[in-house]
């Protein structure tokens, strides 16, 4: 793998003709010992996030022993990594998947949210009794990006009953919820510790650990978080006034703030049309949250300087494929002399950029190389201040 100082540099060396995905190891690794060191609990990844093996090895290097998979393929590939220990956090899994996760990779730790759920894990566990298995409620979503209370969770008497349906099997009984993922603000933590508070009082249940799942938030062009401390204050003092004793566990499972500043895109242009560039990865490819979700990530012109004195102007970008909904709205802004052939460092894309790629119309193809510098914007440390000079 090769290491450049910049993207500038990596430009200046050469002139890729792929899309290239530069990895910043180093700001996962920080973003890695700073809820190590801050969160009241334990740290676990959620892998799907993003499994390029330089990320993982840093944060593995910080610290980090426990992964949280959604799939079986995630699984077979996380399990590959020594001396780490497995969630299987997904509340719906194939027969198949939980009987490989629990006989041939070790897994005790599962998600469910239906008695129906409850009873495949058991019948394919073989009626294990070292079961770690966390109901998962639902919570409201509170200034989420993406919500995800609809498809998973189950609230109110019903679960209550699973609670006490699944304490009966579980060695451990957990709850866990997931507010949304880039939650910018720490109330929706508040309120659904707050759910959780009335759940273990109507169920009457003993509860051995509280996942608080993810959501944490990264920094976008278009997205100014509420600093991530206030995030730990919140749920530190929500489970503090839990009705769970001393004993009891706590844990978080960020993908998003662990990886999202530890990655960038740098496209090329391909043609510019007014105030449109075209570019050589898009909504196919690891600019999807762009394209569907509306996510303005910071850009920068790199390999050349802008005229002297040159104003900003705000651009649009379409991908590469030949379909039109790949397309960015942006605004990004950049030079207003940008042009065919010059390159554009596409910053903190770490979080569901690579992991989204597919290969529509024979892309999808990324050239990878390791930057040394800082990321284009930081939630985490001294460099929190330091950003995007065109931000
Ligand atoms: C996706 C997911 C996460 C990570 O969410 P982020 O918003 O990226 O922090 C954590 N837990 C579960 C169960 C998930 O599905």
């Amino acid at each position: 793998m090769e290491r450049f100082p910049s993207a500038a540099a990596l430009i200046a060396h050469h002139k890729p003709d792929r899309p290239v995905l530069a990895a910043r190891p180093h700001a996962a690794g920080r973003a890695a010992r700073w809820f190590l060191e801050r969160f009241p609990g334990e740290v676990a990844y959620a892998y799907k996030a993003n499994s390029s093996v330089f990320l993982l090895g840093a944060l593995f290097g910080a610290g980090i022993r426990q992964f949280d998979v959604a799939s079986l393929p995630e699984l077979e590939d996380a399990a590959t990594i020594p001396g780490v220990e497995l969630h299987f956090m997904h509340p719906v899994k194939s027969r198949t998947a939980i009987r490989r996760a629990y006989h041939e990779f070790g897994v005790k730790c599962f998600a469910l949210d239906t008695e129906d759920e409850l009873a495949k894990i058991v019948e394919e566990t073989g009626g294990a009794r070292d079961l770690q298995l966390f109901v998962r409620v639902a919570v409201p979503a509170k200034n989420s990006r993406i919500p995800l209370e609809r498809k998973f969770g189950i609230s109110g008497q019903k679960a209550a009953r699973l609670l006490v349906a699944t304490r009966q099997v579980a060695d451990e009984l957990g709850i866990t919820f997931h507010v949304g993922s880039q939650t910018t603000t720490p109330d929706a933590f508040v309120m659904a510790l707050e759910e959780v508070h009335k759940l273990i009082v109507k169920a009457g249940v003993v509860v051995d650990a509280i996942d608080i799942g993810g959501g944490f938030p990264s920094r976008y062009t278009d997205s100014e978080p509420a600093p991530l401390i206030s995030f730990i204050e919140a749920v530190r003092a929500g489970f503090d006034r839990l009705p769970v004793s001393e004993a009891c566990r706590l844990v978080c499972e960020p993908g998003r703030a662990l990886v999202a500043e530890a990655e960038s895109l740098i496209v090329r242009v391909d043609a510019r049309r007014g105030d449109e560039l075209y570019i050589n990865d898009g909504g196919y490819g690891a600019l999807f949250d762009s394209a569907h979700l509306g996510f303005v990530f910071p850009v920068r012109l790199v390999g050349r300087e802008p005229d002297a004195g040159e104003r900003m102007a705000p651009f649009a970008m379409w991908g590469p494929t030949c379909d039109s909904i790949d397309y960015m709205k942006g605004p990004f802004l950049l030079p207003a002399s940008v042009r065919e052939g010059d390159y554009i460092e596409i910053g903190n894309i770490g979080a569901y950029g690579r992991a989204l790629a597919g290969h529509f119309n024979g892309y999808g193809r990324y050239d990878e190389v390791i930057l040394l510098d800082e990321p284009m914007y930081t939630m985490y440390g001294d460099a929190r201040e330091r950003v995007a000079q065109n931000a």
